[in-house]
C-alpha cells in the first residue's frame, strides 16, 4: 500500500474505533487532554491542546506556539485558543452548537483542578463520563508503521550498548557512562531519552531504579544499565549488566539465573498467553531458585509512545497476548549489600511466537 492509503486506512480504522467507544459508553463527545492519546489520535505532536470528538466533527484546540505545526501534522479541524478566547470557551460553543449531554474525559491523567474548571466553565453538561483505559487500549496493538520506529529506536539503544561497552574504564563515574550513553544514542538519531537513563554499578545494583551518581566504577563491580531513546516519538527500553573484571561465583550465581528466567520466558512467548501467566515462568523460576524474595517488581510492560504502556506481564493483568503487542521481559535479581543484576529485551508479539527487537548479547560480560 502507498502511505497515503495507510495513513487512510489508519484513520478509518481509528474512526471506527471511536465511534464504538461513543456507542458503547453511550458518549455523545470525548474530550481528549492526554498528550500520548492526542498524538495517536490527531497526528499532533507538540502535546499541548485539547481533542474534541463526536461523531460528526474531530477538532484540535491548541495555542498560537502550536497552531500551524498542528495543522500540518493532523486532519483534525485546528482551533486556535488565546487569552480572549479561551479553551473553555470554544469548547463552550462547540458543545452548545452540537446539543452535548453526555461528555467522556479522560479520568486516568486529567488533573483534579483542570476538571474541576472543565466541570465548572462546560456546564451544563448532562453526564460527566471516564474513559478509564477505552483510549489507552486502542495503542495495545501496534501498525506495522509503529513497529517500524520501535524496533529502529531499540536499535540504536543496542549500537550506544555496543560503543558504551569499548569506553567504559575503572574510574570513569556512573553519571560519565549515563551522559556516554545518552550522547551515543543522540548521535544515532535519537531525538531524547525515553525516561532517566539508569547507571547503578556496586552496591548501588541492588536497587532496581537506582539514579546515576558521581561513584566511580571499579574492578569487580556489576554494572546495570537501563537505557532508552525515542526515535520519531516512539520509545525503547533495555537493560544489560556487565561485570568490571573477573565476576566471582555469587555474581555468576545470580547472573546464570536471571539470564535462565529471561531467555526460559521469552521461549514460551506466543498469541493466547495471559501476562500473568508470562510474569509466572520468570517469578517460579527465580523463586526455584531460592531468590524469589529479592524480585520485587513486575517481569515486564509494553512500550509505545510511552515507556510503560498496557499491558503489562506482572501478577495481575490478565490481558492476554495478540500479535503486534510490545512487551518488555525484564527479570532481576537484587541482593541488599551485594548488588543486582537486570536483563532486559524489548519484544514484539508475532502469529507464531515473538521477534526480540533487542539484539545486545546477554551472556555475561566480563570487561
Ligand atoms: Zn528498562
Ligand atoms: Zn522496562
Amino acid at each position: 500500500m502507498k502511505e497515503i492509503e495507510k495513513d487512510q486506512a489508519l484513520k478509518e480504522r481509528l474512526k471506527t474505533a471511536i465511534n464504538r467507544i461513543l456507542k458503547d459508553m453511550d458518549l455523545d463527545a470525548l474530550l481528549v487532554t492526554d498528550p500520548y492519546n492526542m498524538r495517536y489520535l490527531s497526528g499532533f505532536c507538540g502535546g499541548e491542546g485539547v481533542l474534541y470528538i463526536s461523531p460528526d466533527n474531530q477538532i484540535l484546540i491548541t495555542d498560537s506556539r502550536y497552531t500551524e505545526a498542528a495543522k500540518q501534522e493532523s486532519g483534525f479541524t485546528v482551533m486556535e485558543c488565546n487569552r480572549e478566547h479561551r479553551t473553555t470557551d470554544i469548547l463552550k460553543a462547540v458543545i452548545q452548537r452540537e446539543g452535548v449531554r453526555r461528555l467522556g474525559y479522560e479520568d486516568e491523567t486529567m488533573r483534579c483542578k483542570a476538571f474541576r474548571e472543565y466541570q465548572e466553565k462546560l456546564d451544563p453538561i448532562g453526564t460527566w463520563t471516564p474513559l478509564g483505559m477505552a483510549l489507552t487500549r486502542l495503542r495495545q496493538v501496534k501498525t506495522e508503521e509503529e513497529l517500524q520506529c520501535l524496533r529502529q529506536a531499540e536499535a540504536i539503544g543496542d549500537t550506544a550498548f555496543d560503543r558504551i561497552l569499548k569506553m567504559i574504564r575503572p574510574g570513569m563515574t556512573e553519571l560519565d557512562i549515563q551522559a556516554e550513553l545518552e550522547y551515543q544514542m543522540m548521535k544515532c538519531g535519537a531525538s531524547g531519552t525515553s525516561f532517566d537513563t539508569i547507571v547503578a554499578s556496586g552496591l548501588h545494583s541492588s536497587m532496581p531504579h537506582a539514579i546515576p551518581t558521581d561513584k566511580k566504577v571499579e574492578h569487580g563491580d556489576f554494572i546495570t544499565m537501563d537505557f532508552g531513546c525515542r526515535y520519531k516519538g516512539y520509545c525503547s527500553d533495555m537493560t544489560r549488566t556487565i561485570v568490571l573484571g573477573k565476576a566471582n561465583e555469587k555474581q555468576k550465581e545470580i547472573y546464570q539465573l536471571v539470564l535462565k528466567a529471561n531467555q526460559v520466558t521469552e521461549s514460551f512467548l506466543h498469541p493466547g498467553m495471559i501476562c500473568r501467566e508470562v510474569d509466572k515462568i520468570a517469578r517460579d523460576m527465580i523463586t526455584d531458585g531460592g531468590y524469589g524474595e529479592y524480585f520485587g517488581h513486575g517481569l515486564g510492560h509494553s512500550v509505545g509512545l510511552e515507556i510503560h504502556e498496557s499491558p503489562a506481564c506482572n501478577t495481575r493483568d490478565a490481558t492476554v497476548l495478540v500479535p503486534n503487542m510490545i512487551m518488555t521481559i525484564e527479570p532481576g535479581i537484587y541482593l541488599p549489600g551485594f548488588g543486582g543484576v537486570r536483563i532486559e529485551d524489548m519484544v514484539v508479539i508475532t502469529e507464531n511466537g515473538y521477534e526480540n527487537l533487542s539484539h545486545s548479547a546477554k551472556e555475561l560480560i566480563e570487561l
